[in-house]
C-alpha cells in the first residue's frame, strides 16, 4: 500500500498549527474508529493511516524530520536517530488510540489529546474504586444512620511510605522496559503496549524492595470505614466515600469507595418513593359508627378520624408522615388503607344484639346492596 502524504491524510495544510492538527485528528479518529466501523477494512486502514500521520505531525521533532525527508525519515533503513528512544513505540496505531480514548486515569475521552502530551505510564496512578454492598434496616434508611464497615483493600505501605523501597536501597532504570513502564508485544498487524511485568509500570526498579509490600508500595489491609447514611436512601442508592478506595500507585491519589444500599422490607410499611403505605384493620362497628383509630407512623402513633359509614379499602392520607426526601425536598405522605374486619368469634350476648340489629334493618342503611339488588332484579325481568 502506497503511503499517502501525512498532511493530505489528515486533510490539513502543510503549515497547520498543532491545534489544527489536533482538531483534524480528533474528527477523523472519531469517524474512522474501528469500534464505529466494525468489519470495515477501508475504515480500519484509514484509521491506521491518520493515527500514524498524527503520531508524526503532533511531535515537533518528528514533524520536522518528516518535512525534510518525507516518509523516508521513518523508514527502518533510514531511521537514524529515531530509534526506540524517548517517544518510541512508533508504528503502533493503538498507542495513539489509547491516548485519545484513554482507558486509564479516568477523565474524559479527549483529555489526553487536549491536555497535550502523551500520558506517562510511569506517572503516579489513581487507585481503583471499590464497591461495597450494604444492607440496612427500613428505619435506618428512613431516619439515616451511621455505619462502620470493614473491608480488605490495598493501602499505602507504611513501612516504605508507599515507595516500595527498603531503607538504604537504590533505584535504577528497569532493564525490561528501559524505563518506559510498558512493553510492546506484536499481535498480528498491531503491536500492543502492556504494563511492564518487571517494574509494574514504574519504569524503575529498586535493589532492595520493601520486605512488607515486596516493592509494590501497597498491600492489602483490613480497614474500618465510617459511613454516614443520610435519611431517605432506598434500595439501589449509591453513596460515594471519597478517597476510601484502593491506594494509588507511585504516590497517586486513592480511588473512591461506592457503597450500594439494600433496604430490608418492613413488617407494616410499604414504601413507594418517599410515600409510605400502611394497611390498618378496624372493627366493622367502628367503620359503621365512626370514631378515631390509632395508626402507626415512623415518628410514633398518630390518630385518624374515621367517619361513620366508612367502606373497606378507604384511603386516608397523613401529609408529611412519609419518608424524608434524600435530597432534602420535604417529606412524603403516609397513606393508610383501612381494612374492615368482620367478627369471627362472638358470644351469645353479642350474637343476640346483632340479630336484633338485623331485624331493624330495612335496606335503607345499605345503599350499595340496594343498588345491586335493583340491577339484578331488572336483569331477571327481561
Ligand atoms: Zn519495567
Ligand atoms: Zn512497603
Amino acid at each position: 500500500m502506497a503511503k499517502h502524504d501525512y498532511y493530505e491524510a489528515m486533510g490539513v495544510a502543510r503549515g497547520a498549527t498543532p491545534d489544527e492538527i489536533k482538531k483534524a485528528y480528533r474528527k477523523l479518529a472519531v469517524k474512522y474508529h474501528p469500534d464505529k466501523n466494525p468489519g470495515d477494512k477501508a475504515a480500519e486502514d484509514r484509521f491506521k493511516e491518520i493515527s500514524e500521520a498524527y503520531e508524526v505531525l503532533s511531535d515537533p521533532q518528528k514533524r520536522a524530520a518528516y518535512d525534510q525527508y518525507g516518509h523516508a525519515a521513518f523508514d527502518s533503513r533510514a531511521r537514524g536517530g529515531f530509534g526506540r528512544g524517548a517517544g518510541g513505540g512508533f508504528h503502533d496505531p493503538f498507542e495513539i488510540f489509547r491516548e485519545v480514548f484513554g482507558g486509564g486515569g479516568g477523565g474524559g475521552i479527549f483529555d489526553d489529546l487536549f491536555g497535550g502530551g502523551r500520558p506517562d505510564p510511569t506517572a503516579p496512578q489513581r487507585g481503583d474504586d471499590l464497591r461495597y454492598d450494604l444492607q440496612i434496616s427500613f428505619e435506618e434508611a428512613a431516619n439515616g444512620c451511621e455505619k462502620e464497615i470493614r473491608i480488605n483493600k490495598a493501602e499505602r505501605c507504611d513501612d516504605c511510605n508507599g515507595s516500595g523501597a527498603a531503607e538504604g536501597s537504590r533505584w535504577s532504570t528497569c532493564p525490561t522496559c528501559k524505563g518506559r513502564g510498558q512493553v510492546v508485544t506484536a499481535r498480528g498487524i498491531f503491536s500492543l503496549a502492556q504494563t511492564c511485568p518487571n517494574c509494574r509500570g514504574a519504569g524503575r526498579v529498586v535493589d532492595k524492595p520493601c520486605r512488607h509490600c515486596h516493592g509494590v508500595g501497597r498491600r492489602d489491609q483490613a480497614s474500618t470505614i465510617k459511613l454516614r447514611i443520610p435519611a431517605g436512601v432506598d434500595t439501589g442508592s449509591r453513596l460515594r466515600s471519597a478517597g476510601n478506595g484502593e491506594a494509588g500507585a507511585r504516590g497517586g491519589p486513592p480511588g473512591d469507595l461506592y457503597v450500594v444500599l439494600r433496604v430490608a422490607p418492613h413488617d407494616i410499611f410499604e414504601r413507594d418513593g418517599d410515600d409510605l403505605l400502611c394497611e390498618v384493620p378496624i372493627p366493622f362497628t367502628l367503620a359503621a359508627l365512626g370514631g378515631e383509630v390509632e395508626v402507626p407512623t415512623l415518628a410514633g402513633p398518630a390518630t385518624i378520624k374515621v367517619p361513620a359509614g366508612t367502606q373497606p379499602n378507604t384511603m386516608f392520607r397523613l401529609k408529611g408522615k412519609g419518608i424524608r426526601n434524600v435530597q432534602g425536598y420535604g417529606h412524603g405522605d403516609l397513606h393508610v388503607r383501612v381494612n374492615i374486619e368482620v367478627p369471627t368469634r362472638m358470644n351469645q350476648a353479642q350474637r343476640a344484639k346483632l340479630a336484633e340489629f338485623a331485624e331493624l334493618c330495612n335496606g335503607k342503611e345499605s345503599p350499595i346492596i340496594q343498588g345491586f339488588l335493583e340491577k339484578a332484579k331488572s336483569l331477571f325481568k327481561a
